[in-house]
């Protein structure tokens, strides 16, 4: 089985727990989801290929340690993954961006792809999908899938929050793809919905329910 990275940080469960919250606002959750991210971001790069470099300090000549590569490419799974992908930026300005429009048909729960546009030389760079929920992991399959199709150098698949059908629907397709999440919740409902969950991710981040 794949790898999942639990953040469970006592700040990282504290602004889960207030995200969690039905009542909280539009904007809290937003700047909530931004600060969890940011903080996940940091989590999944945390084996990220390295080199050291010599430096100049103001003090005399050291070893410094610097990224490899070309530049990192952060994947939002449209839409809700727009709701985390500024946070993961925080940590990594210069990253590039790609999106893959993905919804769930309502009935099937089955990934639809409507937009596809992701950075060029794909094979030399390394990939992190964001999307806030990991849920019956349809989406995710279909994301990896297609990122696949272009040889990355490695996928790792950053979300708030996930469930034991979405890890083992990820891993069974894609068992070289770590999970770096907040939490692993209990269960998914017959509609695709995590519990206990937050809701819709979507609908909380944009304020569209
Ligand atoms: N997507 C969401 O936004 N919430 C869930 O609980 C499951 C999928």
């Amino acid at each position: 089985m794949g790898a999942v990275h639990l953040v469970n940080h006592p700040l990282v469960q504290h602004k889960m727990a207030l995200m969690r919250r039905k009542d909280t606002s539009t904007r809290s959750f937003r700047s909530l989801a931004n600060e969890v991210s940011t903080l996940l971001a940091y989590e999944a790069l945390r084996d990220i290929p390295t080199h050291e470099v010599t430096i100049e300090t103001p003090m005399e000549v050291a070893t410094g340690t610097m990224i490899d590569g070309k530049k990192l490419v952060f994947v939002s799974i449209l839409r809700a993954g727009s709701g985390i992908l500024d946070g993961m930026l925080t940590v990594v300005p210069s990253a590039r961006v790609g999106h893959i429009g993905l919804y769930r048909d309502p009935k099937t729960l089955v990934a639809i792809e409507y937009y596809f546009k992701i950075p060029g030389d794909l094979h030399e760079r390394d990939v992190v999908i964001a999307d806030p929920m990991l849920a019956t992991g349809n989406s995710a399959v279909a994301a990896v899938d297609r990122l696949k199709e272009y040889s990355p150098r490695s996928i790792t698949f950053v979300c708030l929050l996930t469930c034991p059908e979405g890890i083992a629907e990820l891993h069974g397709a894609h068992p070289d793809v770590p999970i770096v999440t907040a939490a692993v919740d209990r269960e998914l409902d017959k509609n695709g919905y995590i519990l206990p969950g937050l809701g819709d991710a979507g609908d909380r981040i944009f304020g569209t329910k």
